[in-house]
């Protein structure tokens, strides 16, 4: 069940039920040659709308723009402020905790996301402690990066034990793949495997990794692999989001 493509009533109804919500968290940037701009917004979504299906849980709309500012020297890339991002996720918040909402379990594809979407709880916390609720609010957020949940990461380097790297991963695309077969889309990766190392500033990245890659050979990347992680990782979700909604 995903909010945007739900009516009003039907979402009454399921609040009469549960008063906990999936919200897919992610990023709009640069993901090497042969990965979609999206491919962080949607692998949470991906795995998120399959758990909501399958277990009857609410999705709501994906958050779908970060940080991205060490990306922005590849054309496409978006990028939020941290306070934009923290005030986007705290008027989410409160409008959802309005119509009586108490659980926000946020699923982030994006690893530069995390500090913000802390930073953003504690915000988000703050308003609803001062905002009348007192020292006992009702509302709680959680938040799961997707590749972290039970067993995903080691499914990640069985399916591709060299060259998953650390962005624009086979693992993240075929993912996306996976959701998306019809976007399929096939470059020659040269050097086959990227470079590894820091990054200071956005053109630095574009200097060090030129066509976008961390240490990954996304060419790897199939849509059976992707539905093998797409598969565990609802597993996962369906499990914490159910103690999750109660606890
Ligand atoms: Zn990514």
């Amino acid at each position: 069940m995903q909010l945007h493509l739900s009516t009003w009533p039907e979402v009454e109804t399921y609040l009469g039920k549960s008063k906990a919500i999936l919200i897919p968290i992610g990023s709009t940037e640069q993901h090497g040659p042969n990965g979609l701009l999206g491919t962080d917004a949607l692998c949470p979504e991906i795995i998120s709308r399959r758990a909501g299906d399958e277990a009857g849980f609410l999705v709501g709309p994906t958050f779908n723009v970060g940080q991205a500012q060490h990306h922005m020297s590849f054309p496409g890339t978006i990028t939020l402020k941290p306070s934009t991002m923290i005030a986007a996720m705290k008027d989410w918040a409160e409008s959802l905790a309005r119509h009586g909402f108490e659980r926000l379990y946020w699923l982030n594809g994006h690893g530069g996301n995390i500090a913000t979407i802390t930073a953003g709880f504690s915000e988000i916390y703050h308003g609803v402690t001062f905002g009348g609720a007192g020292n006992k609010p009702t509302l709680r957020c959680q938040l799961r990066n997707w590749w972290e949940l039970p067993g995903v990461s080691d499914l990640c380097r069985q399916l591709f034990p060299v060259g998953e790297g650390s962005h624009a991963t086979p693992s993240e695309v075929s993912v996306t793949w996976f959701g998306y077969p019809e976007v399929v889309k096939q470059a020659v990766m040269s050097p086959r495997i990227a470079p590894t190392g820091p990054v200071l500033n956005a053109e630095d990245f574009r200097r060090r990794f030129p066509d976008g890659r961390i240490g990954s050979d996304p060419s790897q990347a199939s849509i059976a692999a992707g539905e093998k992680i797409v598969s565990l990782a609802v597993k996962g979700v369906i499990n914490e989001f159910k103690q999750f909604a109660t606890g």
